[in-house]
């Protein structure tokens, strides 16, 4: 297959970014798949700062860690996203998000457009030129697709001199398939 699949699309646009020493974003850990795909590419002087917003989540995270010995390239803080500015203020690299909910969790706690804007606001003010925010949209469920249209209006609006933003989705699956939204920085404001 020529086209990548949606999730291989994001971490591919990720390894192709993050090097060793950065210090990267999960803002959405839940079982920690993510967390550990950036663990690998920051290497033993870079950072993983992952969040989630359920207790369950992030001990899955941490535990997928362990078994992998790369616990300490990481710190999984239970909070929401949108309170990363309370936690991080060196340039970031990377930044990953899945929006919805944890797949065998409760359906009822998903990602919400607000605080999911308000951490895409402040990941892109401490986003390095040349760094890169991948958003891994589902929007199959109940309030996916309020959340989706509500970021693709924000992001939409970003200023093309400073931000470059992308769709990358196939057109004629069913069932409401993800899709990727990546954002690149260009300048520096
Ligand atoms: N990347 C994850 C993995 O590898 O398993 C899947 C993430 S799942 C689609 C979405 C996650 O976002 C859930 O675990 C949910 O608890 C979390 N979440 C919801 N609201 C959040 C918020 N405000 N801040 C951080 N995480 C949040």
């Amino acid at each position: 297959m020529k086209l990548q699949r949606v999730i291989q699309y994001a971490q591919n646009l990720l390894a192709i970014t993050v090097t060793n020493g950065d210090t990267v974003i999960d803002a959405t850990a839940g079982n920690g798949h993510d967390t550990l795909f950036l663990a690998n590419l920051v290497g033993d002087k870079g950072h993983v700062f992952a969040f989630d917003v359920q207790q369950q989540a992030t001990i899955a995270t941490i535990n997928r860690l362990q078994e992998n010995n790369l616990e300490h390239r990481a710190t999984v803080i239970l909070d929401g996203h949108e309170n990363i500015s309370k936690y991080i203020s060196n340039p970031i690299a990377a930044a990953i998000f899945n929006l919805g909910y944890l797949p065998g969790s409760d359906h009822a706690i998903i990602t919400k457009p607000n605080t999911t804007i308000q951490a895409i606001e402040s990941i892109l003010e401490l986003l390095k030129v040349g760094g890169i925010v991948v958003l891994v949209v589902y929007h199959g469920h109940e309030g996916g697709k309020t959340e989706r249209d509500e970021v693709i209006q924000y992001l939409s609006n970003l200023p093309q001199k400073y931000f470059h933003v992308l769709q990358y989705q196939f057109l004629n699956q069913k069932n409401d398939p993800p899709f990727v939204i990546a954002i690149e920085k260009v300048k520096e404001k």
